[in-house]
């Protein structure tokens, strides 16, 4: 594209909340067939909400509920808030914390109320040498219905898990659709459960669903697929997506997310939704269409 076509796009493109990093990104942009997407605050809201406190083997659901909450308020990740909120508006205030530990991906680990909590996923659980069991058919059926369950170890035993869900973004499925008929093959990466993901995945149409990937995972993801040939770009939103948004031909940042995403990223969407790589599609397509 010429410096004006370049430079006309960049201006319409901040003016429709697309950031465009330079010409080489716009150009790239055009051609990519295959688009990766992070389910969580992207596909989804990002702000899940705590919907089931599910305890197992004599201990309360208060308990369970507020001794979770405790450990939460040392981590940062939303669905740490999640796990807060929702003992708040259940009248628990949470106490604190200590020894706390936060594994990537997978959980957190520490003490509250002196005594040893761990919460997490699959592979966290897995960590610990927990077997969940017990538990596997009621997890199974919040799953399907596209929640994320944390699984709650007390003092070394199976206590019960907790359960979140985050709403998917009203634009989420429009985008979808507008982003197949412009040819892109979507899929959907998360840290989240298979199960959960693929209901997901299922109610938006999207064509294939990586889950349980840890953040390099999404990284490794990217190379899999440039290595078969496809042109790849990849939306995500957190520090953790940086290395798989730097390796993609194209890395779109989320704008809501993180600073380290946006700089890795060669479009940055001031609002944060699918909306904005609909668009910047359009205008990619546009400007290279102009110059032949
Ligand atoms: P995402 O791809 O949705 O951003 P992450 O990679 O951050 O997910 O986390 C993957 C999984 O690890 C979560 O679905 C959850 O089960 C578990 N996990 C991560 N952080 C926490 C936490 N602070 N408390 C409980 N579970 C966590
Ligand atoms: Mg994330």
């Amino acid at each position: 594209a010429t410096p004006m076509s370049i430079m006309i796009a960049t201006g319409r493109g901040a003016h429709e909340g697309v950031l465009i990093k330079d010409a080489e990104a716009l150009e790239r942009f055009a051609r990519v067939d295959t688009l990766i997407v992070d389910k969580t605050g992207t596909l989804t809201e990002g702000k899940p909400r705590l919907t089931d406190v599910v305890p197992l083997g004599g201990i309360s659901d208060t308990r369970l509920l507020k001794l979770t909450a405790s450990l939460e308020r040392a981590s940062e990740h939303p669905l740490a808030e999640a796990i807060v909120s929702g003992a708040q508006e259940r009248g628990i205030d949470p106490s604190d914390a200590s020894d706390f530990e936060a594994r990537t991906g997978k959980g957190v680990l520490g003490k509250a109320d002196g005594t040893p909590v761990a919460l997490g996923n699959a592979a966290m659980m897995d960590d610990l040498g927990i077997d969940v069991t017990p538990l596997a058919e009621q997890v199974r059926s919040l799953r399907d219905d596209g929640k994320t369950v944390m699984f709650v170890v007390v003092d070394g035993r199976l206590a019960g898990f907790v359960a979140v869900a985050d709403q998917i973004k009203q634009t989420t499925a429009a985008a979808i659709k507008a982003l197949h008929d412009n040819g892109l093959t979507i899929i959907m990466a998360t840290g989240d459960n298979e199960r959960t993901a693929r209901a997901v995945a299922k109610s938006l149409g999207i064509d294939e669903v990586r889950a349980d990937i840890l953040p390099e995972g999404k990284k490794a993801l990217v190379d899999e697929l440039r290595a078969k040939g496809a042109v790849v770009a990849m939306a995500g939103d957190g520090v953790n997506d940086a290395p798989a948004l730097a390796a993609a031909d194209v890395g779109i940042a989320m704008g809501t997310g993180a600073d380290v995403a946006m700089e890795s990223a060669g479009l940055t969407l001031v609002k944060g939704d699918l909306n904005g790589i609909v668009r910047a599609r359009r205008l990619a397509m546009a400007t290279m269409l102009n110059i032949r």
